[in-house]
């Protein structure tokens, strides 16, 4: 996958590519990132990338033509792949690990992380393919945004993860919260790891796990439950956790 990233700030994404998983992706060939100061395409003589708003008001709006040109640019040589152009925006759609698989299968995403009050309305409507939002509240610009997407979608790309971390039994993969974890010691100040974990029997520990989420998810997010598709089993654990309420 081809990640570029349209930014003001670039250094901002030194640590964060060359660090952790993020890293050995690029190193794995899996990802290749491309981060781009769009100020570099402004084409007047200060490389002014904003302005004041038409109709008056606060705050400063991102031009639209080195965001269009560098867009362009970066494009220019995509004949078959059709790349997803992203705004990271309080207004966009609210990112979920649903929309982090769909990424996940793209061959070339381009990140628009913006600053100041907002973008040039005509950036949204001829450029950006997708908006996305990180949560409801507002940041300062679209790079920390940037950098929760990308996480959420290269750990997903195949080879990235080795199989003991694999994603698929991640929190919201499965519809479900993940259950608990427990490590060494067995017994730590005179906290016990529960029983089942130590039994050696897989058959209970998997149906332990699978009890533990699904209270989990219950307890924490019972929206996600909604439209879960729960097995008899599981209907029968939930009428019980309902009694005892
Ligand atoms: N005036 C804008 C509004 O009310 O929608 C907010 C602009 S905000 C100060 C500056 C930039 O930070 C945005 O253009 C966007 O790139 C980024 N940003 C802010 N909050 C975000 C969020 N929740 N998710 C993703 N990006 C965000």
């Amino acid at each position: 996958m081809k990640i570029d990233v349209l930014t003001l700030f670039p250094e901002m994404f030194t640590g964060v590519f060359g660090s952790s998983i993020l890293k050995k992706a690029s190193e794995k060939e899996a990802v290749q990132y491309n981060v781009v100061n769009f100020r570099d395409y402004a084409d007047n003589k200060h490389q002014t990338v904003d302005d004041y708003p038409y109709g008056g008001g606060a705050g400063m709006v991102l031009k639209p033509q080195p965001i269009f040109d560098a867009v362009e640019e970066l494009t220019k040589n995509n004949h078959d792949v059709k790349p997803r152009v992203i705004l990271l925006c309080p207004q966009g759609k609210v990112l979920t690990q649903k929309v982090s698989e769909e990424l996940a299968k793209e061959k070339h995403l381009i990140f628009v992380c913006g600053h100041y009050e907002g973008y040039d309305e005509r950036i949204r409507e001829h450029v950006v393919t997708d908006e996305i939002s990180i949560g409801d509240y507002v940041l300062t610009g679209g790079e920390l945004g940037a950098m929760v997407v990308i996480d959420s979608v290269v750990r997903l790309l195949p080879g990235v993860l080795g199989n003991e971390d694999s994603p698929i039994l991640d929190s919201f993969s499965s519809g479900l919260l993940e259950h608990p974890h427990y490590t060494r010691p067995a017994e730590f100040r005179g906290m016990n790891v529960p029983d089942v974990l130590i039994s050696g029997n897989h058959k209970k520990i998997e149906e332990w796990r699978e009890m533990q989420s699904l209270k989990r998810t219950y307890q924490r997010r019972p929206d996600l439950l909604e439209d879960y598709p729960l097995t008899e089993r599981q209907k029968k654990w939930i009428s019980e956790w309902e009694k005892e309420k």
